[in-house]
């Protein structure tokens, strides 16, 4: 086992899971996570739900700031790191101090994405992806509408529901024929429309944004339709940038997805791995390799390939999972949707609870569910068991889905 110290470089799910599993698998050298964000390690989902809907803008931990005493873990925040030096083997921050390290783990995420438009620039245009954009945010959200939100995807949608649980009047722009459509398909995004029509939120479809305008501040959008659209806060949720430039300057492999790493994290460099939102990894629920972005993935991931930088070797092939929460509802995804897969939604769908399935091969590939937690759990199952099932079980609404698996079993045999 390697005892020189490690440097983690990102101070978020996946940064410090690596960091616990480290320890966890038995290291006992030092260890040191470096964060650009100043704020002890917190959890990213609910920037975009509670702490938008109830305006409480407080953080919520990842894990209590006494078990990174407890596991001697040492915490350099609010200081980026400038540069990897892969032949000295030192880390160098931005505020000039040099860290030797045995090795080093880039958790460094991804950015948002910003839009290269005229008027991008103008005050109350934002973005969110941390802290301090969800802080800045809130306070918009007592006062800021007209919101118009650029982008109909989970952010999106997720702050579109916040704002309108607090009153705000919502304009979602979406190049898209529908929300969510490329992530779901246009049979869940359908419903997905309607539900947050139903609750007040206008879209705007198919349609993009070619300018913001206003005198220092932003007060409306022009639009590929030439139409204007009043808005007071312009936030844009266009997708987001891995943040690959310290791997791609110190030469390692970098794809158009992320910093390039195998089943244990370890990039084309020895001495660096890569996990959680920055890695294009070769998972299995992937068609090809890439990014899974979702937060249970970073900290598994990240544990992963922590445990196999210290010499645990540790795949990770768990089925991705994420979750949304809107309107008090909360949307369930197991697997990765392929445009090969047959989709097939379940009877009895509405916009505030369905299920539905991506087949592939007359098996479950992937479910998203919407207020439909029992049923996604037990499709999640059917998912790893493997089984055949036939489309048509999975349609009627009669069928048990909990107990499919063992009504399968019992017709092969
Ligand atoms: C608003 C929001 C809501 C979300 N909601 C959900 C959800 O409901 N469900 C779900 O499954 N997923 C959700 N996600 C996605 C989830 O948060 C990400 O998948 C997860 O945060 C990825 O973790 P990570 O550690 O890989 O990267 P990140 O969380 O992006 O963290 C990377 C960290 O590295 C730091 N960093 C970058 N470069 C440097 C550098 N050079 N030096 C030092 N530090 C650096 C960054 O400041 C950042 O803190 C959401 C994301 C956002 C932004």
């Amino acid at each position: 086992m390697k005892r020189s110290r490690q440097v983690v470089i990102g101070s978020s799910a996946a940064g410090v899971s690596a960091a616990f599993a480290m320890r966890r698998a038995g290291f006992d050298g030092a260890i040191t996570i470096v964060g650009s964000d100043p704020h002890e390690p917190y959890e990213r989902p609910p920037l975009s739900k509670s702490l938008l809907s109830t305006g409480d803008t407080s953080l919520k931990p990842i894990f209590p700031a006494q078990s990174y005493l407890d596991d001697d873990l040492e915490l350099i925040l609010g200081v980026g790191v400038r540069r990897l030096d892969t032949a000295r083997q030192t880390v160098e921050l931005a505020d000039g101090r040099i860290l030797a390290a045995g090795h080093v783990l880039l958790a460094t995420g991804v950015g948002a994405r910003r839009l290269p438009i005229p008027g991008a620039d103008l005050a109350n245009v934002m973005v969110l992806r941390d802290a301090a954009d969800a802080g800045a945010l809130a306070s918009r959200l007592t006062s800021g509408g007209p919101l118009l939100v650029i982008g109909g995807g989970f952010i999106g949608l997720e702050l579109a529901a916040a704002a309108r649980d607090r009153g705000l009047d919502v304009t979602v722009v979406e190049q898209a024929a529908l929300p969510l459509v490329g992530v779901a398909g246009r049979p869940i995004a359908e419903l997905v429309r309607q539900l947050h029509e139903d609750r007040g939120v206008r879209f705007v479809l198919g349609t993009t944004v070619e300018a913001l305008v206003g005198t220092n501040e932003v007060e409306a959008a022009i639009l590929s339709d030439g139409s204007r659209r009043p808005a007071a806060t312009v936030v844009v949720g266009v997708g987001v940038v891995p943040r690959v430039e310290l791997a791609e300057a110190a030469g390692i492999e970098v794809d158009r997805y992320g910093i390039v790493v195998d089943r244990f994290g370890a990039t084309t460099n020895p001495w660096v791995s890569a996990a959680g939102d920055v890695a294009s990894q070769p998972h299995p629920a992937l068609d090809t390799r890439g990014r899974i972005e979702h937060w249970d993935v970073a900290l598994r991931h990240g544990a992963a390939v922590g445990a196999s930088a210290v010499g645990v070797a540790t795949e990770f092939d768990a089925l991705p999972y994420a979750w949304s929460d809107q309107f008090g509802l909360t949307f369930q995804i197991f697997g990765r949707p392929r445009a090969t897969d047959q989709f097939v939604l379940r009877a009895g769908a509405t916009q505030e609870r369905f299920i539905g399935f991506w087949m592939r091969d007359e098996r479950v590939g992937a479910v998203m569910g919407l207020n439909a937690a029992r049923e996604v759990a037990a499709a999640r199952r059917l998912i790893e068991s493997g089984l055949h099932v036939p489309a048509a079980r999975l349609l009627d609404a009669e069928v048990d889905l909990r107990r499919l698996p063992k009504q399968l079993a019992a017709d092969l045999s």
